[in-house]
């Protein structure tokens, strides 16, 4: 990232009464302004230069600083975070302008007679633009957009599953606290944001999205604005702004929510991305907007972000969700067969065969999805009532297939303790000798490999540990099996040995 020094304009007071009375050099700018422009172009790609460099407009070059007008602030501060060095160099060459960049917001309705402000001023008497919200330097939705963009859903949100709601979500102990939290989000009046950003984590098929999602129906009964995006699609969003020129509507039209929600930050990826991402998020909570994210890991392990990405995500709320504990999965199931017997009313399953299907199927909610789904199958293609017979049958892939996730930490570090001579003790003690250090590693990578849980979790049952320590393990290991093909099958044995 570039990080430059613009100069301060308010070294500069003379800007507002030279610019507007030395016409000629103001055009002499223009032409120059525009190599500066060609530059940029060449460098950056239509795609970037359209997005962040086709409304910068030249004010006037004046004791050898460029004043340079963007018509949001949104737009200034990212340009100041991002090409400040690049600007300055380019105007340096090609402006005559050896001290410096500065950039101002143009006021909408000024924009041709005013070209260039005194930041000075503006800084002095920032109430003075539109002081209804801190970022609002946004021209109001009626003078530019069409009336068919103004709803962000229509034009960029993902479509939300009516039945995903808070009434029919199971409440556990593991996602009881996840629960009340999503719940005070969504009645909290718009403008008011309890923990911001809300940031909710827990492995596949725990309820991240159902929750989310209810969120996301339930704010917008209480007549709030709410844009729900899933990653890819917010991703696409973007980019499809970009190919269209249209990023900065699309940020903008980001603004005007009162809650944002994303689900599967995880798969945010991509440099220019996740910096739309990381400025999106800071710009709504700066601005008093309600953040909501979903991930299947903690923040902290979220390594395609920016760390400062990172720090903003985790500085609200942060949940996990737990494992689905028998009763809760029982409860459940019993839902997903109460909803399906609407629709087949001669369907039954009694509860002795519920209570064993959840035990069965311990992993998570859409695997109980699966097997409510299956057990009607079953029942229906063949006519006779469910028994714990049939319902294991219809069910016995399911569980099959699940069995490799349930591996236990235990188990593993039994495992690597007898391949390498050491004692699980060892693996679980302070000790440093390579002798234990190396199982300690490829056990920690095992787990994380292996099962479910969060680095967090790992380094707890590891004695202990601190994540970042699990997490070094990973990746050590990680690179070590890719360079050293015969730990690479070693620990391929290891993990077979495990899934048996
Ligand atoms: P995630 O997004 O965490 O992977 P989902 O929210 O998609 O998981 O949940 C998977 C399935 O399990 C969905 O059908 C969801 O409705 C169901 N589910 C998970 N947790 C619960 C719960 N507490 N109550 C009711 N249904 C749940
Ligand atoms: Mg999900």
């Amino acid at each position: 990232m570039e990080t430059g020094n613009l100069v301060e304009a308010a070294a500069t007071p003379v800007v507002t009464r030279l610019a507007p009375t030395e016409p000629a050099s103001v055009a002499g700018a223009k032409d120059r302004w525009d190599r500066v422009r060609r530059r940029l172009r060449a460098e950056l790609g239509e795609d970037v230069f359209s997005s962040w460099f086709a409304r910068v407009e030249i004010g006037a070059v004046v004791e050898g600083v460029a004043h340079l007008t963007v018509p949001t602030r949104f737009l200034k501060s990212w340009l100041e975070a991002h090409y400040a060095e690049r600007l300055r160099a380019h105007c340096m060459a090609e402006l005559d302008a050896p001290n410096g960049v500065a950039l101002s917001v143009r006021q909408v309705a000024r924009e041709s007679s005013e070209p260039c402000q005194d930041l000075s001023a503006q800084r002095a008497r920032p109430a003075q633009a539109r002081p209804a919200t801190p970022m609002s330097d946004v021209a109001p939705a009626s003078a530019a957009t069409p009336a068919s963009d103004r709803d962000p859903m229509d034009a960029c949100g993902t479509l939300l599953d009516r039945r995903m709601t808070f009434q029919s979500f199971v409440v556990g102990k593991s996602n009881a606290l996840a629960f009340a939290a999503a719940e005070r989000i969504s009645a909290a009046p718009a403008g008011s944001t309890p923990y911001n950003p809300l940031y909710l984590h827990a492995g596949v098929g725990l309820g991240k999205t159902h929750l989310i999602q209810a969120i996301a129906q339930d704010a917008r009964q209480h007549g709030k604005r709410v844009a729900y995006f899933t990653a890819d699609r917010f991703m696409y969003g973007f980019v499809a702004a970009l190919k269209s020129q249209t990023a900065l509507a699309f940020k903008e039209k980001l603004r005007g929510i009162d809650l944002l929600i994303v689900d599967d930050v995880q798969f945010i990826q991509g440099r220019s991305i996740q910096q739309e991402f990381g400025h999106t998020i800071n710009a709504l909570i700066d601005a008093g907007k309600q953040i909501v994210v979903a991930a299947d890991r903690l923040p902290t392990d979220l390594e395609a972000l920016d760390e400062r990405i990172r720090s903003r995500l985790a500085g609200g709320l942060v949940v996990e969700i737990g494992e689905l504990d028998e009763a809760l999965r029982v409860k459940i199931l019993t839902t997903r067969l109460d909803g399906l017997k609407a629709a087949h009313p001669s369907f039954h399953v009694n509860p002795d065969v519920i209570a064993y299907v959840a035990k069965l199927v311990a992993t998570n909610g859409r695997d109980l999805d699966g097997a409510a789904n299956r057990i009607l199958a079953h029942a229906t293609l063949t006519g006779a009532s469910v028994t714990m017979e049939t319902a294991e049958a219809a069910i016995r892939d399911l569980v099959r297939t699940r069995e490799p996730r349930r591996v236990k930490i235990e188990d593993i570090q039994k495992l690597v303790a007898t391949r390498y001579n050491v004692s699980r003790a060892d693996i679980l003690s302070e000790r440093r000798t390579a002798a234990v250090v190396k199982p300690r590693q490829i056990a920690m990578y095992l787990a994380k490999a292996l099962t479910p849980r969060s680095l967090p979790e790992i380094g707890r049952r590891f004695g202990g540990r601190d994540h970042t320590t699990v997490l070094h393990a990973v990746r050590k290991i990680e690179k070590a099996i890719v360079e050293d093909r015969l730990l690479h099958d070693e620990v391929d044995l290891l993990k077979r040995m495990l899934q048996e």
